[in-house]
């Protein structure tokens, strides 16, 4: 019997299973889904996520996939314009925008390196609850069914976790979708991240592998019936309207791929843990994905959990494991709380009145600025820089 089974190896369970591995828990890592996998995202490692990488020992293999790093950052909403350097962050002076392709395969390397035992093409259907406390899983291959026993689940599957449903767990605060986003690559369209806002309207460009960009347009979730009948036109139209220096060197290329999309902007904090199961990542809280916060929030969630669980606890006594639960549940909200909020208000695609004047104060203020540059780090910007 394992002491943890981490159900979904995507940025938040791959760390988690990793991090306990390291600790010295015996750790199975399933995923109904065969590795390498793409998955609908795209891929702005924030400074903080990057720090992990590299605290992980995991950021030259990263950087190894030929993802460039990005160190200058160009912002522009209505008459405002800043340009500059990164914010530095624990001594990283810049973001990275690497394939999901790529990065969910090295963190699963990373996990299967500290031994744990990961089962691709796993599905979990169901878990076993005993005495009100869950006590393992039930999964499906393609060899059939069985069942794994352990005295801690983790649901690391997603926004619309299996884990989560099947233990009940409430849902604490929800908030209705406010945008859906549409997103493709580019060929060289730039080599820094890029926010062009207006109202309404949101661009995102983002420096990835093989010399391609991503550009992705933001719009208000009430558009989205009439964005996805068409898509590839309605995308274009945005950003030649809102960031038109981008548009003219998207249309002087070819675009690489097809263009992705959702409108699946949930906005929730589910409750984290109970008797024998913890939720990290999308799992447990999921929020729009404008300010590209998922997978340094799962990335905080993996080492916020395997630092509440510490190592040598005996994950059989319940009393003990509660008490690391509790520790893991407090700090996943002090953690994620106010940037919900801030995104929240950006995802209005509203530009307001004060944050416009903030955002101009940054742009003729270095000290303003660099607290701009730090907002998009996780850092709310608006209510610390706002004049009174
Ligand atoms: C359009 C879009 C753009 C985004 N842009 C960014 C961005 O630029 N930067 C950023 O930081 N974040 C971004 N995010 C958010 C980010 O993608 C997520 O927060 C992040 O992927 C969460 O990781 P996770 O491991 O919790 O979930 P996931 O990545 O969804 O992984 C869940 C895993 O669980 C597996 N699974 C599911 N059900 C089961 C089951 N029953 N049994 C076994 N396995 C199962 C799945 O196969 C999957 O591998 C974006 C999200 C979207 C939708």
């Amino acid at each position: 019997m394992p002491d943890a089974v981490v159900v979904g190896a995507g940025c938040a369970g791959a760390p988690t299973a990793m991090l306990l591995a390291r600790a010295g828990y015996d750790v199975t890592l399933v995923d109904r889904a065969r590795f390498p996998r793409d998955t609908l995202s795209t891929h702005y490692l924030q400074q903080p996520a990057v720090a992990l990488l590299r605290d992980w020992g995991l950021l030259d293999a990263v950087l190894g996939t030929g993802c460039p790093p990005i160190a200058q950052l160009r912002y522009r909403v209505a008459d405002v314009a800043i340009d500059g350097p990164m914010w530095t962050f624990e001594g990283i002076g810049y973001a990275l925008g690497p394939r999901r392709y790529l990065l969910d395969q090295l963190l699963v390397d990373a996990a299967v390196a500290a031994g744990v035992d990961f089962r691709p093409g796993h599905r979990v259907t169901d878990l076993i609850v005993e005495d009100d406390r869950v006590v393992g899983v039930r999964l499906r291959t393609e060899g059939g069914p069985y069942e794994l026993r352990a005295p801690l689940v983790v649901g690391a599957d997603g926004m619309r976790s299996v884990v989560a449903s099947r233990v009940g767990a409430a849902v604490h605060v929800t908030d209705p979708p406010r945008t859906c986003v549409y997103y493709s690559y580019w060929p060289g369209v730039s080599d820094r991240f890029e926010i062009h806002e207006a109202p309404g309207s949101w661009i995102g460009v983002v420096p990835s592998n093989d010399g391609l960009t991503l550009v992705a347009a933001y719009f208000p979730q009430s558009a989205y019936r009439g964005v996805r009948l068409d898509a590839g036109a309605v995308y274009l139209a945005a950003v030649r309207d809102t960031a038109p220096d981008v548009h003219a060197r998207m249309v002087a290329v070819r675009r690489a791929e097809r263009i992705y999309g959702t409108g699946a902007q949930l906005n929730f904090f589910r409750q984290p843990a109970g008797p024998g199961w913890v939720l990290v990542g999308d799992a447990g809280h999921h929020k729009d994905s404008l300010t590209a916060r998922g997978i340094t929030d799962a990335f905080h969630q993996a080492r916020l959990l395997a630092d509440s669980v510490g190592s040598g606890l005996d994950l059989h006594d319940p009393d003990r494991l509660c008490a690391a639960l509790r520790r893991f549940e407090r700090g996943r909200d002090e953690l994620l709380t106010d940037e919900y909020r801030h995104t929240l208000k950006l995802a209005r695609l509203a530009p307001s009145a004060r944050r416009l004047a903030s955002l101009r104060a940054a742009a003729e203020d270095p000290e303003q600025a660099a607290g701009f540059f730090r907002s998009l780090c996780g850092h709310p910007f608006q209510d610390r820089m706002a004049p009174p």
